[in-house]
């Protein structure tokens, strides 16, 4: 395809990404977003033991229609090269050890997203014998997302929460 014709397109198609949206979200009292994340922070996400349901949101939310990027917000592979840890899910007894270690190596100030109404009360899921709490059980949850699943404006907007852009 010649570049003329490549330019043309692109001019044609204009933006796709959706507009900005407010969507609701819980943020804890006192919190205040670090203040080296302002503008950019990289995120960990963590399944603790969800029915993947959050995770499609949360995909779409880095997809090219809701672009997460554009605000900041890029997923890491390690915790290590993460600020932000986002968790789905409730916790299952399995998934105790690794949540807790995950949170451990992302270096401080470090800021807890949780994804999913499952994450406080465990949701669908509570007094499952493999349940062994929900996400505030085990971490200081700074921005909660509710819904199930929520949107991805949602879950944008409680990344914006962390990165103000
Ligand atoms: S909040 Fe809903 S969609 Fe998300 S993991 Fe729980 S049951 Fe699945």
């Amino acid at each position: 395809m010649s570049l003329t014709r490549l330019l043309s397109m692109i001019t044609r198609t204009g933006t796709m990404t959706e507009p900005v949206a407010d969507a609701p979200i819980e943020i804890r009292e006192g919190f205040v977003p670090p203040a080296c994340l302002r503008g950019s922070a990289q995120v960990r996400h963590v399944d603790a033991g969800s029915c993947n349901g959050c995770e499609i949101e949360l995909g779409a939310a880095f997809g090219p229609v809701y672009d997460a990027e554009r605000f900041g917000a890029r997923l890491v592979a390690s915790p290590r090269h993460a600020d932000v840890v986002t968790v789905a899910g409730v916790v299952t007894q399995n998934m105790v050890e690794p949540l807790l270690n995950t949170i451990d190596a992302t270096p401080n100030p470090r800021v807890i997203i949780s994804i999913g109404d499952c994450t406080r009360g465990c949701g669908v899921f509570a007094g499952s014998y493999a349940v062994a709490g929900s996400v505030d059980d085990f971490a200081e949850v700074d921005v909660h997302v509710t819904g199930c699943p929520p949107a991805p404006e949602a879950i944008i907007a409680a990344l914006r929460a962390v990165t103000r852009r």
